[in-house]
This record gives structure tokens, sequence and C-alpha cells, in this order.
């Protein structure tokens, strides 16, 4: 692979700043500002196609040949030119075959056999299907198709040579692959993949695994996984203490080593909240309060030009906050473009007395075309997370739900999970 530099200069780092007087923001508010802060870092590459599957367009794409190159048998049966014919037809020797024409030409009165993907041969335009035909000594009968080129496959009607396929920022899938392929290319230019560095910090965290007093630290694998599937490529950072030397020293490591930061815990404003107070103290951030549940205050800042989204540090909370932040924006890093989960409208199947003035994310699932809600709301409980295939998502205002009232339902597969 071929690679370049990024697109230049890092991010400014007042990119997150908030205007005066803004509080509690409302999560279409903050994805706005996101949104417009952000902007491509990722560099390019050349990628051979059979490895390019996931990778995002750095630049459109375009045919390199026509699909089909020429026009060619839909069916097993005879080619022959539709105009005048008067049957029985004569059936001349040979046959055309896939990657083995008919040589010669089909005159006015003659058919030749064809098998599918055939290129048909000079002077016919028509296929008539085998099974529709009666052979007799050397001659051939049939209803003539009713229209002229039935059965045949124009050259091109797939994809023209110089057409555009992809425009840049398109994330290739397997399908892609054959589009690709087809119409000639085996190289396209891709962004090379975000890295994103992914840290825990808390005093309490110990390993998954380890015995004794402490909490497994629940969010580095979930947000590791997270990040791949958007895909980014993963700098793990572990566990930090609750120290400001442990977690400068990690963020010196993720700005020489990433592009991007995802923090959990220590995102408020408590003495023990290392994150938002380093990032304040000698970096730049914005403590977002976005009205959002489970929530709490998000933290975003830049370190030595390096973003950070420090997440809170309930696992529940930190799910949901990658899912609705961190993935537009990294995929707007990433050259995707930002990125709104898909959302659908279904019945609930649940009752909720809803308060207004925050976003509130419930963990859901869908059964019988219903939306069902984890039986607790209870931000500490993992097992919802799950439990669940998607998130209902309810708007600010008050609301009383009842079964069978419309609400938004956002599907994991809507983040790309
Ligand atoms: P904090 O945001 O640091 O105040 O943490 C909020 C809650 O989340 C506390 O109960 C923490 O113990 C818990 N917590 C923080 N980080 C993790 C983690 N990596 N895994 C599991 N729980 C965590
Ligand atoms: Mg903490």
């Amino acid at each position: 692979m071929t690679e370049s530099a990024g697109d230049g200069a890092r991010l400014p780092d007042d990119c997150f700043a908030l205007p005066p007087g803004v509080d509690w923001t409302p999560v279409d508010q903050a994805l706005d500002r996101l949104r417009s802060s952000l902007r491509v870092v990722a560099g390019t590459e050349t990628c051979p196609i059979t490895e390019a599957t996931g990778r995002i367009l750095a630049e459109h794409v375009s045919a390199r040949r026509a699909n089909p190159p020429a026009a060619n048998a839909a069916v097993d049966g005879y080619a022959f030119c539709w105009e005048g014919a008067a049957r029985p037809l004569s059936l001349i020797e040979g046959r055309a075959a896939a990657g083995h024409p008919f040589a010669g030409r089909v005159r006015p009165g003659q058919a030749v056999r064809i098998l599918t993907g055939a290129q048909i041969p000079d002077g016919a335009d028509t296929v008539v299907l085998q099974e529709d035909c009666r052979i007799d000594a050397g001659t051939i009968d049939f209803p003539l198709p009713k229209k002229q080129g039935a059965n045949v496959r124009p050259a091109g009607e797939d994809a023209q040579t110089g057409e555009k396929l992809f425009d840049a920022g398109h994330r290739i899938g397997a399908a892609d692959l054959a589009r690709l392929s087809s119409t000639g290319i085996s190289e396209i230019r891709v962004r090379r993949a975000l890295r994103v560095a992914v840290l825990s910090t808390g005093d309490e965290l110990i390993a998954p695994g380890a015995d004794g007093p402490g909490i497994p630290d629940a969010n580095r694998p979930m947000l590791i996984a997270l990040a791949r599937a958007f895909g980014c490529e993963v700098v793990d950072l572990g566990i930090a203490q609750d120290d400001a030397g442990t977690v400068r020293a990690r963020f010196d490591q993720a700005a020489r080593e990433a592009d991007a930061m995802i923090t959990t815990g220590g995102a408020s404003t408590g003495d023990e909240d290392h994150v938002s107070h380093l990032l304040n103290t000698e970096g730049t951030v914005t403590d977002w309060r976005i009205a959002v549940k489970p929530g709490r205050p998000l933290a975003l800042g830049m370190w030595r030009g390096v973003p950070v989204f420090g997440l809170p540090g309930n696992p529940v909370a930190a799910f949901v906050c990658a899912l609705i932040f961190v993935r537009p924006a990294l995929a707007l890093m990433a050259g995707a473009g930002w990125l709104a989960p898909q959302r659908f409208t279904i019945p609930a199947a649940f009752e909720k007395s809803k308060k207004p003035g925050r976003r509130e994310y419930l963990r859901a699932r869908l059964r019988d075309g219903r939306a069902e809600v984890f039986a607790s709301e209870g931000s500490g409980r993992i097992g919802g997370l799950s439990w669940a295939e998607g998130l209902v998502d309810l708007p600010e205002a008050a609301a009383e739900i009842r079964p069978g009232d419309p609400v938004s339902y956002l599907p994991f597969s809507s983040f790309g999970l």
C-alpha cells in the first residue's frame, strides 16, 4: 500500500468551545455543534479491492470499463435476428458459449446455439429460450419472442465506461467489491483507518478477571469493540489511576499514536475527575452538559491537537454516548461524513411517564412488531445493554407513552453494530 500524509494541520484547540451562556445543551444542538467543529483528519492510501471491505473511499470512483462489455445471452437458447424472422429458421453449425464467442455471422433466416453469458454473435439481436424450440433436420421453429432483443443483456446495461460508481466517503461493502471488479477496478484510493485511543480511568478499576476488591473495567473492552465496529484502529491505553500524572502520560501517548481519544470516568467536575481537570488546566475542554439520559456531563476537549471524548464512567451511559455522539464524530474525522442512525417509528409495548427537559434513550428491542424496553432504567444495569437490540429515543418534551403509541426505535444495526 502506498501511503500519504493526513490532510495536514490538526484541529484547532478551541474547536469545541460553547457560546457564552450555554448551559444544558439539547442533544440535536450538541450534535450540530460537534458536526461543525470537526473535519476529516484521516490520510489516504491505495488499497487493493480484496482488502477494501469496510474502508472509506477517499475520492469518487468511475467505471474503467462497461459491464457487460458486450451484449450477451441471458438464457440458454438460440440467437437470431428478430427483424423479418420467417420460421422455421435454419440452424447453423457451431455455438456461442461464455468465453467462446461464435466466430461467424448469423444471417437473416438463420439461428445459432447460444449459452447463458455468451456474447451475442454478429448479425443476431435476440435469443429464444431453448424450452420454446422445436428442432428438426437442421431447422428450428419457435413462437417469435414479443420483443426484439428478448433475453439479451445489452452492453453497458449495468455500468457504462466512465460512469460514476461511488462518491468519496462511501464505505465499501461486499457487494461493492463485485461492482468494482465488474467494471475493471482492482485498486482504490481509501482513507487510512482512524486511530482511536481508549482509556479507562478510576482508582476503583481492576482488570477484568482480576480477583480482590475493585470494579472490573467494563468500559474498555466495550469501547474498543465499538471503535473497531466503527472502522477504527485501536490504541489500548489500559486503565489509569485517578492521578494527574498518570492520566497526563496516557494523554501524551494518545496524542503521539492516535487521531482521537475516548476516555471513560473522571469527566465530571469533582476532585477526582482528572480527565476534565487535566483538560481544563493543560488542554482545552468544554464540559458539555448535554440534556441526555443516560449521560451526565460529556467532556469534549483537545489534547495537543487530538480530540478527547470524555465519556461518563457509567458503562450504560458510556455505551449510549459512544453511539450517539462519538460514532458520527469519528465517522466525520475518518472521511465517511456525518452519520445519522436510521430510525423506525414503531408502536410501544411499554408504558412510561416521561418528565420534560431531557432526551432519553431506553434500552429496547423489537418483539412482535412492538418496541419493548428493559425492565429497569437503572444506569448500573449493564445486563440491559446485552438484553437490548436497539434504543428507543424519546424527545425532550414530557410524554405519557402508552402501549401502541408510536416511538422512535434505533436498532443497533443503525449504528453499524
Ligand atoms: P465516574 O464517571 O468516574 O464518576 O464514574 C461513574 C461510575 O461509573 C462509578 O460508579 C464508577 O465506578 C463507574 N465506572 C467508571 N469507569 C468504569 C469502568 N471502566 N467500568 C465499570 N464501571 C466504571
Ligand atoms: Mg471515577
